[in-house]
């Protein structure tokens, strides 16, 4: 019996020093009036997305998809970059089952298998 005691003791002091952070949470939560959105949880790299896109910039990162007219050797289509190289996918006709990937370097412009011509653009990184 006195063994119970002791653990269920031991299990109040715990369970005490679990529940105090939470109990700061949520007065920090109520202070603000309500649940705190993503905005502002988020941190780093997240916020600077969620800053650029509320600044206006839907795609901060170039992910989307781009429809493009057939580059040429003497304007190829511009792929922008933060790095070196980056992995372009080229759908190089509209009834292919399949997207033809390959790797974009930094300086000439480089031709798809299908003779469009891409070139990599430096561009400064979300601040
Ligand atoms: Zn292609």
């Amino acid at each position: 019996m006195a063994s119970l005691a002791l653990r269920t003791a031991a299990f109040l002091n715990i369970k005490k020093a679990i529940s105090r952070p939470v109990v700061r949470c949520m007065a920090t939560a109520k202070e603000g009036g309500g649940i705190p959105e993503t905005f502002e949880h988020a941190t780093g790299l997240e916020k600077k997305e969620l800053e650029a896109i509320r600044a206006g910039n839907l795609d901060p990162f170039d992910l989307q998809v781009k429809h493009c007219a057939p580059g040429t050797r003497d304007a190829p289509i511009e792929v922008p970059s933060v790095f070196e190289k980056r992995v372009v996918g080229c759908i190089c006709e509209e009834e292919m089952t399949h997207v033809n990937w390959f790797n974009l370097y930094s300086g000439d412009p480089q031709r798809c298998d299908c003779g469009h011509w891409f070139q990599l653009k430096k561009r400064e990184p979300i601040q």
